[in-house]
């Protein structure tokens, strides 16, 4: 079978009723014959059905052997850490997302569990950061909101070799783009609140393990942390997989569009979407992903915060507002939003510029779009006297 249709029928039927939507089993704890027998249910904290669907699918489209769902791609994240103990090292990509940035620098520091950030898409300075305390290598392909890609299958051979679990942040291509299981990881992570539920309705995270050893321990770590994802949460978010081939499809081709359009745009610096051969790691994408994701970013020739604020509050159709993923298009500005947190020196060895603009592109038509963004970049030219207020 193919993706689209595999994905639509790993959505089963419930077996007590024939309802081809799963129900959703608002209960915390389930009636046993006698101790110990019962329908394989015990507490929803430990397992519920509603949730197992969403744990099964997930894992059958990562190609993994067990899944797991949570309250949000941070408590996700969060349970993932606790696979680690005090004193050893976890090697993440330098541009990773804010929240685990700040979760790695300023809560599991003081666990005793460091974490060494390092450009991984050059493989010599992966291979150069592996210490004997390395535990762990931290991967987002492509990163947030730079697009930088790194290459899995081949950071998957080092992490064998230095018995080092390889971790995948798969939010920004989902299972449909990009399967980090066969190309070698040991774990994946969503964010399911962006592409999977893709409604901007629903905070949850996802996790996937290629090993019935990993799931015992996530399993163990899910059902003692607690932080486990709600049947109707689990539910909006099964809902919303059953359109992902069609979303991502609309949403991939529209971003090219918009990437393409906005290269040619005159107060336009750099655009940074994996799909343009421009792209510093185009090859890579090409390589290990089907499409290139739905986010583009680009900054300003005049890099400057005051520009980029000017921008975002002009747009129309594309909203201001943290997240992406959704249907509707969205826009963001890292510097003064999403990434605020994340030191100024930090940020900019990076690459995330000042004046940088995160779009989240949706399903609308891309000429709307396009239209929009024109209107809004085209003021930047009119004389300083006739420019809208500014947020300070
Ligand atoms: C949003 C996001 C997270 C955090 O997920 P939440 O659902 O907001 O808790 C983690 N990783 C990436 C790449 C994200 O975009």
């Amino acid at each position: 079978m193919k993706i689209a249709t595999q994905l639509l029928h790993s959505i089963p039927v419930d077996e007590l009723t024939g309802a081809i939507s799963v129900p959703i089993y608002q209960t915390s704890t389930f009636v046993q014959e006698s101790p110990g027998i019962n329908k394989g249910f015990e507490f929803s904290r430990a397992n519920n059905p509603t949730r197992k669907v969403l744990e099964n699918i997930i894992c059958s489209l990562e190609e993994g052997h067990a899944g797991f769902a949570f309250a949000s791609g941070m408590a996700a994240i969060d349970a993932v850490m606790k696979l680690l103990k005090s004193g050893d090292e976890i090697m993440a990509v330098e541009d990773t997302y804010g929240g685990i940035f700040q979760m790695f620098q300023h809560m599991f520091e003081r666990f005793g569990i460091k974490a060494n950030f390092v450009d991984t898409s050059n493989i010599d300075k992966v291979l150069a950061a592996i210490t004997p305390n390395t535990k762990m290598i931290w991967l987002e392909s492509p990163t947030n909101p730079t697009l930088r890609v790194s290459d899995i299958k081949s950071i998957s051979k080092i992490a064998k070799q230095h018995n080092v679990l390889l971790v995948v942040d798969n939010t920004l291509c989902t299972p449909l783009l990009q399967q980090p299981i066969p190309l070698g990881a040991d774990i994946v992570i969503h964010s399911a609140t962006k592409y999977l539920a893709g409604h901007t309705d629903v905070i949850a995270g996802l996790v996937v393990v290629n090993t019935k050893t990993l799931a015992d321990q996530l399993r163990f770590n899910q059902n003692i942390s607690g932080s486990i994802l709600s049947p109707f949460e689990a539910w909006l978010t099964i809902r919303g997989i059953e359109t992902l081939c069609l979303r991502l499809d609309k949403q991939c081709s529209n971003a090219m569009a918009v990437a393409t359009w906005l290269s040619a745009h005159p107060a336009v610096d750099k655009v940074f979407y994996p799909g343009l051969a421009s792209h510093k790691n185009h090859h890579i994408a090409r390589k290990q992903q089907k499409q290139y994701g739905a986010l583009v970013s680009f900054s300003l020739k005049n890099d400057n915060i005051k520009n980029a604020i000017r921008v975002v509050n002009t747009t129309r159709l594309f909203k201001l507002a943290e997240s992406f993923g959704g249907v509707k298009s969205m826009l963001d500005h890292p510097a003064t939003m999403t990434h605020r947190n994340i030191p100024e020196d930090h940020r900019k060895k990076t690459g995330l510029q000042d004046s940088c603009i995160r779009l989240s592109v949706g399903i609308e038509d891309a000429e709307d779009l396009i239209n929009d963004l024109k209107q809004a970049l085209d003021k930047l030219n009119l004389p300083a006297g006739k420019q809208i207020t500014v947020l300070q």
